[in-house]
């Protein structure tokens, strides 16, 4: 069965899609930990980051570098935390998080509650700072 990433690629489950190439794909995390915390994902469904051949691999870290700039002109921030955890969603991804402190990367936080209007004018900003590069 697709995972829920490739769903959301596929189209048959709605995201707050930030970027897309034809072998990656950014969109807003439904839980976020901070407003504009993005996953990005090869499309290709491949569980573990490191079972991800080399090519795609190093195609993701440019992409998500792209997007993370994006983010960080969109959201006040000391810098973009980037992490890999992957042990909810059997689909390769990269964790994208405004922070200001170790302590904004804390995944046993608290996550944010935001409402849809709030989801579409941060995917909307940071997708218009995306395009400005
Ligand atoms: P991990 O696998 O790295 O532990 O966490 C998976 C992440 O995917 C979580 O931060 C969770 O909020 C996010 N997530 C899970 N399901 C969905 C979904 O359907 N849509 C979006 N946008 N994010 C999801």
């Amino acid at each position: 069965m697709a995972t829920i990433f490739t769903r959301i690629v596929n189209g048959e489950i709605p995201s707050y899609k930030i970027a897309e190439t034809e072998d990656y794909y950014a969109f807003l995390d439904i839980n976020p930990l901070a407003k504009g915390h993005t996953l990005v994902i090869p499309k290709k469904e491949i569980d573990y980051i490191f079972n991800v051949d080399d090519d795609l691999l190093a195609g993701m870290l440019p992409f998500a570098k792209k997007v993370g700039r994006a983010i960080e002109a969109v959201v006040p921030c000391k810098r973009i935390g980037v992490t890999v955890i992957g042990l909810e969603v059997p689909h390769t991804h990269i964790h994208l998080i405004p922070i200001n402190s170790i302590y904004d990367m804390d995944f046993k936080q608290p996550k944010l509650q935001l409402p849809a209007e709030e989801f579409e004018k941060l995917a909307a900003d940071i997708r218009e700072a995306y395009a400005k590069q």
